[in-house]
């Protein structure tokens, strides 16, 4: 837990969030800036800062969060969608605690 962390605030519900999976390691909520019809984040409780910040020990936790995303995405409605995890602040970071972005609906996503 961080204090001044964004996330970690809407983890303990300090921050309101529109929440669409819970377990006692991860969560998922909608993105307040969607870039799609249908865009969430999956984050872990354990505040870790970035993908690069991650250690052996994170690797099952890493795993279970990428697993979670097709799950939710069905759930969701996408027949596909793209999974982004941006790292630094020249990977685009904004928020410093790691999350797998997660966004599809209407067309078809352009190539990267
Ligand atoms: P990053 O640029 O760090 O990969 O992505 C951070 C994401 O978090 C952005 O897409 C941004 O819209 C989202 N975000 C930032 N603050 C909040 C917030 O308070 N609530 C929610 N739901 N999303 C947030
Ligand atoms: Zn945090």
């Amino acid at each position: 837990m961080s204090a001044d962390c964004i996330f970690c605030k809407i983890i303990k519900g300090d921050i309101p969030s529109k929440k669409i999976y819970e377990d006692d390691e991860v969560i998922a909520f909608n993105d307040i800036h969607p870039l799609a019809p249908v865009h969430f984040l999956v984050i872990p409780k354990e505040h870790i800062e970035s993908l690069a910040s991650c250690e052996p020990r994170h690797q099952a936790l890493l795993g279970k969060m990428l697993l979670l995303a097709p799950k939710l995405a069905k759930e969701q409605g996408l027949k596909g969608f793209r999974s982004m995890i941006n790292t630094g602040v020249e990977g685009g970071q904004e928020v410093f605690h790691i999350h797998v972005h997660a966004f599809g609906g209407g067309d078809t996503l352009p190539k990267t």
